[in-house]
């Protein structure tokens, strides 16, 4: 997300200071596992930056299917929606391998190996943030006493461009098809109770997959993992604050820094994305005579995104807290509120266009 905001702000025509951090970097022979659901409008972003990946590593969702525990389900179409995709799987080294190039070209953009002074400091470090600490931004955090568990698997049978999800006993099993519309890879985000996640990431893989495939029904055939597996602890968090001052100097959070949401509708780099569009514009749209680090300005940026970003994180939490309910009341009355709801039209229409981002 900062590197897309880097580019951004070059096209501004702002001179940019691009800090790394070498001690933090993924040594590339552990790629990570992972790819993202990026909605329309990340896409169109990701485009006018000309780093969308090819076909292969940004395939299109066609289907979901989302399954309850208790005989639940609800169907999503691209014809049905009219729209091109659901969604799109986007493989995530080859997404930061684009940002990381297309960095590399842009004049305005210096890469930095520290923090230097400035008129704005961006704060895009992600969830464990430790400039967010130093400015003394209050974190405030929800845990789910859950991780995802992330890892690759072929499958017998073609993904036909389609995302599944299994909502069971409290936990979250997502499939998302990769390499294009002919593939048969998934990227696979397993939410398990914390107390399960050492167990399933050091299981045989034999015995991993065929417990992937008790959870989402044999649904593509027989299972094999093609990658190491890896896991993140789950929660919901936000900043008090999302901008301010700090010995003179300002500065503003976007991304994880700034809030996480739980993994579960593949929401949170498009939030960041979306972040990164608005604090362009601010600041690209801004009077002649303000500085970019104008606390008005920059308290403009946080108010659009609070409220966006909260809304979505209380559709997510929401949802994380009617699935994570054992008693069979509840199951019972989620089931049949997802039978309900994928006989409405209406209901189904408006909230896939919320989570497609229009
Ligand atoms: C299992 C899983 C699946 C997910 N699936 C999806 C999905 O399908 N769709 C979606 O939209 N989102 C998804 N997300 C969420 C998504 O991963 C995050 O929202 C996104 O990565 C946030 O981007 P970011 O740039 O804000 O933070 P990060 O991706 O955490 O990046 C922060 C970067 O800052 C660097 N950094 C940290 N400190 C410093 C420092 N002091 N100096 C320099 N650099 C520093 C870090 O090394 C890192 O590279 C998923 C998350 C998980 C855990």
């Amino acid at each position: 997300m900062g590197r897309a905001l880097a580019l951004l702000l070059a096209r501004e025509r702002l001179r940019v200071g691009w800090v790394t951090s070498p001690a933090l970097a993924r040594p590339s022979s552990d790629p990570d596992v992972r790819a993202y659901a990026l909605n329309a409008k990340s896409k169109a972003l990701l485009e006018s930056l000309r780093c969308w990946p090819e076909p292969e590593q940004a395939t299109d969702v066609l289907k979901m299917q989302i399954k309850g525990d208790r005989g639940g389900e609800v169907n999503f179409r691209a014809s049905d929606l009219d729209v091109p995709a659901l969604m799109w799987i986007v493989d995530v080294p080859s997404l930061e391998a684009r940002l990381a190039t297309a960095i590399g070209f842009e004049a305005r953009i210096e890469v930095l190996d520290g923090p230097r002074p400035a008129a704005l400091t961006v704060v895009c470090e992600g969830k464990s943030s430790s400039t967010r600490s130093e400015f003394g931004v209050e974190f405030e955090v929800k845990p789910y006493h859950q991780s995802a568990i992330a890892a690759r698997l072929r499958c017998e049978r073609p993904h036909d461009q389609c995302a599944c999800q299994w909502f069971s006993g409290g936990e979250i099993l997502a499939f998302l098809p990769l390499d294009g519309p002919q593939g048969n890879s998934l990227a696979v985000v397993w939410s398990v109770a914390r107390e399960r996640v050492d167990e399933l990431l050091v299981m045989d893989e034999a015995e991993f997959c065929r417990s992937v495939e008790a959870v989402s029904e044999g649904r593509f055939g027989a299972l094999r993992l093609i990658s190491g597996r890896s896991a993140w602890p789950l929660q919901s968090a936000h900043a008090r604050r999302w901008s301010g001052c700090h010995r003179g100097e300002s500065w503003v959070l976007a991304g994880d820094a700034a809030h996480n949401v739980h993994p579960l509708a593949g929401q949170g780099l498009n939030l960041g994305l979306a972040d990164v569009a608005a604090l362009s514009a601010t600041l690209g749209g801004r009077e002649y005579w303000r500085p970019v680090g104008d606390q008005r300005l920059l308290r403009r940026y946080e108010r659009e995104r609070k409220l966006q970003v909260l809304a979505m994180d209380r559709t997510v939490d929401g949802l994380q807290s009617l699935f994570a309910s054992e008693a069979p009341l509840w199951q019972a009355a989620r089931n049949w509120g997802m039978r309900g709801f994928d006989r409405s039209a209406v209901l189904k229409h408006w909230m896939a266009r919320q989570a497609m981002g229009s």
